[in-house]
């Protein structure tokens, strides 16, 4: 079976792992969390970096450190994964959302303005698939109603929008270092920002509200979030190899695009926008309506063949949990659900070979024309019929 993703560990993880172990630094309070998190504020130019123990962790932290509550509307896409509506559904405040671009599979940023009302305190823009959200839009929106930004990059580590970092751009921007991203620490995330007030508020989010006068007495409820010395040995290991594997990824990307171009029955995401060129988090394809089965179908008879692939998210406002709740009734937004129900990603990781990537674009081609040779004698047979 050809896994959809298989992490690359080929830097000094096995070094800096070893550190920890003959130093007995393993917990939050070793020095690679340090170093980890100023080798990423420099990345990406921010003053501060703030280490938590997963992505999902890590817009929990921003939600909280930006006061958001009852009173406040967050503007989110609804095609991303449940860690951001769940943030800021936890703080109070209530989703406003937005429907995807169907070219560039992110939020589309022109429908943002309809969905501002007196109560929206923040917009999140959510990197998706390898290419940023159109940032300059966004954030003149956000200036023109004097919006916070929270920046979602954990896809887009690495990526940058006309040439500025992905996680430059927010109030607060969050990263993951799970181990399908560009770096992994197995789990893991990071805060960054420029704001004092905002760091310092994160850091004692991140670590219970300890504080530092009398450790035991708290003033407001904490997590502990802490990423330990262990996580941050592989992630400065794996920091030491970034472009490397931004590279690789683009490869493997361009690589499918090219392999897959021209089979009929497939979108793909483009190659290069004005703005950025994609850096491929996962190989993505949408199913053109004209094939008879859905994306998760293809995905069954992949893994039968071998192969496995892995649907888009389900939309925020299709899920079960936020419907039992009354939220978004009669809401709709077409291209998420189209894309939930079309999209699947092939397997991408940083670990696929040529041969196993090769492999996985014959069992796409041979499925496809299988399925397209079958409903054309399908609806052939039916004309005959009647
Ligand atoms: C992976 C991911 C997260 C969550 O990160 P975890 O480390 O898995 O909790 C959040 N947002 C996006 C867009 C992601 O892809």
């Amino acid at each position: 079976m050809i896994p959809v993703n298989e992490p690359l560990l080929d830097g000094k993880e096995r070094v800096y792992l070893n550190e920890c172990i003959e130093s007995g630094w393993i917990s939050s309070d070793g020095a690679f969390v340090e170093r980890f998190e100023r080798a990423m504020a420099g990345y990406v130019g921010r003053r501060h970096a703030i280490a938590v123990a997963n992505g999902s962790a890590a817009l929990d932290v921003a939600a909280v450190a930006l006061r958001l509550g009852p009173d406040d509307e967050v503007i989110i896409p609804t095609h991303t994964i449940i860690s951001c509506a769940s943030a800021i559904v936890r703080t109070g405040a209530r989703l406003r959302l937005v429907d995807s671009s169907p070219d560039t599979w992110n939020m589309d940023v022109t429908k943002i303005e309809s969905a501002i009302t007196s109560r929206t305190r923040a917009i999140m823009a959510v990197h998706t698939f390898g290419l940023p959200v159109d940032m300059a839009p966004l954030l003149d929106i956000a200036r023109k109603y004097g919006l916070v930004v929270i920046e979602d990059a954990a896809q887009a580590i690495g990526q940058t929008y006309n040439e500025a970092k992905c996680g430059s751009f927010g109030d607060i921007s969050c990263f993951s270092f799970y181990a399908n991203k560009h770096i992994t620490t197995g789990e893991g995330g990071m805060i960054v920002c420029d704001d004092d007030e905002l760091a310092t508020r994160a850091r004692s989010l991140r670590n219970l509200c300890f504080k530092p006068e009398r450790r035991f007495v708290h003033e407001e409820l904490g997590w502990n979030y802490r990423m330990s010395n262990l996580q941050a040995a592989v992630g400065l290991a794996q920091f030491e190899k970034l472009d490397a594997h931004v590279a690789r990824k683009r490869e493997l990307g361009r690589r499918y695009e090219s392999l897959l171009r021209g089979v009929p029955g497939i979108g793909m995401a483009p190659v290069a926008l004005p703005y950025a060129e994609n850096i491929y988090w996962v190989f993505g394809m949408v199913l053109d309506d004209s094939l008879p089965f859905d994306a998760d179908e293809l995905r069954s008879m992949l893994a039968e063949a071998g192969v496995s692939a892995r649907p888009f998210f389900w939309p925020m406002h299709e899920q079960p949990v936020f419907l039992k709740q009354g939220m978004f009734k009669g809401e709709n937004f077409p291209i998420a659900e189209r894309m939930s129900r079309r999209g699947l990603y092939l397997p991408s990781g940083l670990a696929l070979t040529e041969a196993q990537q090769d492999y996985t674009v014959d069992v796409v081609r041979d499925t496809l024309a299988t399925a397209f040779s079958r409903s054309f004698r399908n609806s052939r047979s039916s004309s005959a019929r009647c």
